[in-house]
């Protein structure tokens, strides 16, 4: 593998003191999982190769400089851009060869600019030139040998990249903007409820965004939905893994025979929102189980009939834990954007039939309370469908798990 170094950047900001250290190990830590799992697969002995090194305020990655690498970078939350760099001598005239030598190398695949700008970054004061001389000096020696090109520093169409350090200083000719946020890992974990739609995988993936691990949990309408709908749903958790350093687990809940046993028992209207409690105790079971501090939904402020604020907030009151719901304020239009962002978009999208609208009323109740669903509950044993519930349960991936394919 012809490796080259990737420099990666993050935000100082978020890590004053003693933390800093810690953040930055997670982040070079998990660029590496993440481009060794993209490039050689989850099982590969090759991970060593792919080494992260922390220097002063930035990471130096040694990957293949590959479309897979460029993709697992684009994932890694806590990273906010990254470039292919070449190391250079820190010295006024490598400098200028080395900007030369990369504005050839972008030329390879890219046409020839019109305006360039060269900008200098001193991270460390090792030259006595000033970055606004340093820029000066590797920009007409440019501009000699390409006498085309003209510096614009307002709209270039080529920015060169050169960063100035003690030990060896940077150059490049692109930065690829990353996703920021937090490296996955830096906060506790969490259980994501994934269901097949547009909402819950984004959900999943906003809360890694944050820091939190999360494995996933699904309710299936099994023996009224099929397989079919099982496959997307892994297909789905495969995609939010490929945002997290570890491949988590989807516990998998048949859920179709206990639909019936309470669509039987409570009234109609009232359906929707009993489903969604059952769901929400399994769920904490679940999360008790596994060691994890929170639950995750997709849910978002009157959205749908089951999200009125009454309705959140009865399906609430039954959680032993947090229920965190990122996309609580975000219209479809917000969701749909950062599933396009995240990939899960075209999945989502695929048309299933989903649980939650087996044997649902077409008008469920908007305004329920706390005390309506438990005289609702008293209909049926609320602990028995609990533990039927967590009798059939299985695990896919992750560690312990069947594989995440249950059909192939
Ligand atoms: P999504 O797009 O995520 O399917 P939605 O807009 O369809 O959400 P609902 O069907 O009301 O909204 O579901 C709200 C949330 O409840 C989902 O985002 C998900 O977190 C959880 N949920 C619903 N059905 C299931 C299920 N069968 N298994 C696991 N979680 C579910
Ligand atoms: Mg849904």
């Amino acid at each position: 593998l012809d490796k080259r170094t990737v420099i990666l950047r993050y935000h100082e900001i978020a890590l004053k003191g003693r933390n800093r250290k810690w953040f930055e190990q997670r982040l070079a830590t998990n660029a590496k999982r993440l481009v060794s799992r993209e490039i050689l697969g989850e099982l590969s002995g090759e991970k060593e190769k792919i080494s992260a090194t922390l220097i002063d305020g930035r990471i130096l990655l040694k990957a293949p400089w590959t479309n897979e690498t460029r993709s697992a970078l684009r994932r890694l939350f806590g990273l906010t851009s990254f470039s292919a760099v070449r190391p250079v001598k820190t010295d006024p005239q490598a400098l200028v060869s080395a900007g030369i030598e990369a504005l050839e190398d972008y030329l390879k695949d890219h046409e020839m600019p019109e305006r360039f700008r060269v900008r200098t970054r001193r991270s460390h004061k090792a030259l006595s030139a000033t970055s606004m001389e340093l820029d000066t000096l590797i920009g007409s020696a440019i501009k000699t040998k390409y006498p085309t090109l003209t510096v614009d520093l307002k709209n270039a169409d080529f920015t060169l990249g050169v960063e100035i350090r003690t030990e060896e200083s940077f150059v490049w000719s692109t930065s690829y903007q990353a996703l920021g946020g937090l490296p996955v890992g830096t906060n506790a974990s969490t259980l994501t409820l994934l269901s097949g739609g547009l909402d819950s995988p984004v959900a999943a993936i906003q809360i890694l965004s944050r820091g939190s691990p999360t494995s996933f949990i699904h309710f299936h309408g099994v023996p009224f939905v099929g397989d079919q709908v099982l496959d997307k749903i892994c297909r789905l958790a495969e995609l939010v893994n490929r945002f997290q350093p570890h491949t988590q687990p989807l516990y998998v809940i048949p859920f179709g025979n206990i639909q019936e046993k309470i669509a039987l028992a409570v009234h109609p209207k009232m359906r929707t929102v009993i489903y969604r409690r059952m769901m929400i105790r399994i769920a904490s079971e679940v999360a008790k189980k596994i060691g994890v501090l929170a639950l995750v939904t997709g849910e978002s402020l009157g959205q749908v009939a089951s999200q009125t604020l009454e309705n959140l907030s009865t399906i609430n009151s039954v959680a032993e834990i947090p229920i965190l719901r990122p996309l609580i304020g975000m219209d479809k239009d917000k969701i749909i954007e950062l599933a396009q962002r995240y990939e899960t978009f075209s999945t989502s999208i695929e048309p299933t039939l989903d649980c939650c609208t087996l044997f649902a009323d077409r008008h469920p109740i908007l305004r329920s309370t706390d005390s309506t669903a438990l005289e609702q509950e008293r209909k049926f044993s609320v602990s028995d469908l609990v533990a039927e519930a967590l009798s059939g349960m299985r695990t896919l991936g992750g560690r312990t798990g069947d594989p995440l394919h249950p059909i192939q």
